[in-house]
Order: C-alpha cells, then structure tokens, then sequence
C-alpha cells in the first residue's frame, strides 16, 4: 500500500481499520526515504530493526502518534544516534542523552527514521549551508527548499513521512514551510522544551513541527508541551489542543499590517484581498494596523546583533576539547583555534566573528544592549497590536522558493540595503516577542506554493490552533489544486 502524502490521523486510521500492517508503513516510508537519499535531505537514515511483532505492538488504537514514522532536525539530541547540528566539527557526535522532545515523541511511541539536514547550527534559510551538502526544493532541482530545517521541510513536501520536527531562531520552520506548501508551526517561546537541543541562538529558539494539517500540530502539541526543569526557559502552555482545535469561534479579529503592503507585488496582494473578503463574508473582521516603520526596519539588524552574539557564546564549547572534532596543536589555545578554523564553515565563522565583536566589552552597550532595548520596543509594539486583533496575519514569503543561483553564497547581512530589506525577515517578530506563529499553505505561482502566516499573543496556541484550523477549511474550498482561487 502506498503510504505517501499521508497525513498523521490518516495513516492511523489506516492501522486501526487493519488496511495497514505497521511493518507494512515502516517497511513502505522506509523504502521512500531511501529513494531519496541522493538529495541529502537527510544526515542519517536510519535501519529499523524491530521485527513485524514487535512493530505491531507499537501501535494502541487510543494513541495517535503510535507507530507513526517521522525524521527529526539533526541539531535534537538522540541518544546513540549520531547527532551533527548540520557541521563537519560534530560529525563524530553520539548524544550520551535524548533531547526532551526526542523522548517525549519516543514515549509516544512514534517511529524515528532518520535525522534530517539543516544549515550548519541553524544558521541559515537556504538549507544550502549544511555540511553534508545542499538540499534543493522537492519540486525543482534548480531551487532551494529555503532552511535552515531544509531536510524536514523537503520529507513532509515530498510526502515521505506525515510530520516532522523543526527549530526556528528566526523563520526556519515557517518560511521553508511556505515554499514547500505545508504547514510550519512553532509554539509560544517555551512550551516546547529546548533541552538537549543543540541551539542557535537562546533567547529566540523555538521548537516545533512540519505537518499536513493543523489537526496533526494539535496531536502533537498535546504530546510534546510541558514545563521542563531542565530547561529554565520552558514554562507549562500545555491545554486540551487536540480536543478543542477545531472549535472556531464564531468572529474571530484579524489584523494585516499597513506597511507590509507596500512591498506585495500586485498578483500577491490581490490574493490576499480576495481572501480577505471571503473571510470577511464568514462574519469575520479584517483591520489594517499601524506598525512603527522604523521598529519594522530594525528587524534584520536587531536579529543579527542578538543572534549571533548569543550564537558565539553559546558555541563556545565546540573547540575540540569539549566538544567536536580536533584538530592538532602544541598547546589548548592552538588546538581551539585550529579545530574551529578547520571544522566551522564560511557563514558560522562570518556570523561567529561578527557576534564576538559585539561581546567586546567596549561594544556591548553601544551594539548588544541597544539592540535588546529595540527588541523590547518591537515587543512593546506587538502588545498594543493585540489590544486590536487576535490573529495577525503575515506573508511568510513574499515570492515562490528562490532560485539557487540567485542566492548562492549570500545570506541575511548580503542583501541590498534598500528600502523593505526587512520584509523578507518579518516573521523574525515571532522570534522577538515568542508569539505562537503557523504557515500554512496558500497560493501556488507557476505550480510552486506559497504560504500564509498566521499568529497570536503569547500563550493563546488554542486560539491560533482555532483560527488556523478555521483559515484551512477556508482554503481547502476557495482555492482549487492550481493554486488559484475557484473564481
Ligand atoms: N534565516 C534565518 C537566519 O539565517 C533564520 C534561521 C533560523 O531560524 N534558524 O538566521
């Protein structure tokens, strides 16, 4: 039986009704996987030794999650299993423990198949910066799948396996969920233990999930939220999201901000009229909101700042003392310089030597600490938006997956510093401010997706569960298989 394009709930229906054997799924999506292999989207794939007994046993007709097979980003710790973060300086790295997450999904009883590919430590949204090679877009060669979770957007793309997990420092679930048209959720900053993730940048790493459906983050909500001791930043935003997903209430306030618009190309922007219109005759309200422009321009600057200032730091343990592979040297300080100036790529030590100029003691007020102060601003922003609306809505792209050859070798600080630099980088507000954000899939250019975004205030993940499963029945019945909307 052909397992592909599943989604979470279809494939156990499929093993209650018994029309599915879960030697028969594993042995299906491992074969899939497999075929794939030549685009790199994964680091590992990993063999499944159980035999058909012990794989029926995983299955329990009250658990969702048992027995479904997935792939997880290859920065989450997996016991034993080898663990890179994207870079050559961790290839040799066997976790000692599982993150959090790995084993609340392992309590699930889900079915790991194998450790997807990322931009090296995460920096990065092309997925052309991983050092086991570059991932192209599922659905042409010639473009990038976007990144930095690259290898779990091109699986659930592709169909491979119904779900699989993610981080996001600054838009690496939800915008290369955007160009490969599935959704791309992460929580409220928190819900989702970081523990035994390998990290980016803390203060704005958020975990979360590529899915088919918004049912399939409700499933997996319920499973993975949760107050973590090991982690002092988790906190417990867990609820009944399952049960009460698809409870949309009956007028919800979205809001679109004013500027954003400006730098729609004109086939975009009337996508998104339409759709406001059909949302609108549903008896909900549509509001335009104010942003402070110059708050909206520091985006790109702001995130570097932060980000890669807390990227060095955080890094600074991959030296090949501590961690990671080694590099010869007469005394510690040669064999650090040398590991590091070895093993890291281009990007990692361009954002490494940016990020330490900043932590030099006589820039860190003039640099970092002004670029938190702003990040506080764009929070305070944020705040008073929610006053107005419930659901802000956002374009997670402003275009269909780039070409590679239009984006090779250049990443965030490269781009022209003309005006609205920042839109490409406006999801980053979620990062910010640890608002629950999803892209689900929207309109398709020339027959490549693009998505649609949508948010909440912190904490009201049932409420952006509601809306979005709400946006989905929408679009499932305005927008046809092209992409277009059914005129
Ligand atoms: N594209 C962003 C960057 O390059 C986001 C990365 C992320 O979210 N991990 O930093």
């Amino acid at each position: 039986m052909e397992t592909k394009y599943l989604s979470i709930s279809e494939i156990h229906n499929k093993l209650k009704n018994k029309e599915l054997s879960v030697k028969e799924l594993i042995n299906d999506v491992h074969k899939n996987l497999e075929s794939h292999l030549s685009s790199n989207f994964l680091v590992t794939l990993l063999e499944n030794d159980f035999d058909g007994d012990e794989l029926q046993k995983m299955f329990d007709e009250q658990n969702l999650l048992s027995a479904i097979p997935f792939v997880t980003k290859d920065n989450f710790s997996t016991k034993g299993i080898l663990t890179t973060a994207g870079t050559k300086i961790l290839e040799n790295y066997y976790p000692p423990i599982d993150a959090t997450i790995t084993k609340k999904l392992k309590d699930k009883n889900t079915i790991l198949l194998g450790k997807s590919s990322l931009d090296e430590l995460g920096m990065g949204g092309t997925g052309l910066f991983g050092f086991n090679g570059e991932v192209h877009h599922p659905f042409d060669k010639d473009r990038i799948a976007g990144g930095s979770s690259s290898g779990s957007a091109y699986a659930v793309a592709a169909g491979l396996v119904p779900f699989a997990t993610g981080s996001d420092t600054g838009d690496s679930i939800r915008k290369p969920a955007s160009f490969n048209g599935i959704v791309g959720f992460k929580p409220t900053y928190g819900s989702i233990s970081r523990y035994g993730v390998i990290p980016y940048a803390p203060s704005l790493d958020h975990l979360g999930y590529f899915t088919r459906s918004v049912e399939d983050v409700a499933i997996l909500c319920d499973a993975t939220y949760g107050y973590d001791e090991k982690d002092f930043t988790s906190i417990d935003n867990t609820n009944e999201y399952y049960k009460n997903f698809s409870k949309s209430p009956k007028q919800i306030k979205f809001g679109f901000i004013k500027q954003v618009e400006k730098y729609m190309k004109t086939d975009l922007k009337d996508s998104y009229e339409k759709l406001f219109e059909k949302i609108k005759k549903d008896g909900h309200t549509i509001e335009y909101i104010d942003f402070n422009e110059q708050l909206l321009e520091s985006i790109p600057a702001v995130y570097m700042m932060i980000s890669f200032s807390e990227a060095v730091s955080t890094h600074a343990d991959l030296d090949g003392i501590n961690f990671g592979l080694r590099a010869e040297g007469s005394d510690y300080i040669e064999i650090m310089k040398k590991s590091r100036t070895k093993y890291f790529g281009p990007n990692v030590k361009k954002r490494f030597t940016i990020g330490s100029l900043q932590l030099k003691k006589e820039n860190q007020e003039e640099l970092l600490n002004r670029s938190k102060k702003v990040r506080t601003l764009i929070i305070q922003e944020i705040k008073k938006l929610y006053e107005k609306i419930d659901i802000l809505i956002l374009p997670p792209s402003f275009s269909v997956a780039p070409l590679i050859k239009d984006v090779l070798g250049t990443d965030i600080e490269d781009r022209d510093d003309n005006q609205g630099v920042w839109i490409e980088d406006i999801l980053i507000l979620g990062n910010m401010s640890g608002m629950p954000s999803i892209t689900l899939p929207f309109i398709k250019e020339n027959n490549l997706p693009i998505g649609i975004n949508l948010n909440a205030k912190p904490k009201a993940d049932l409420e952006l569960l509601q809306a979005s499963n709400y946006l989905e029945q929408l679009l499932s019945k305005v927008i046809n298989k092209e992409g277009k909307f059914n005129e």
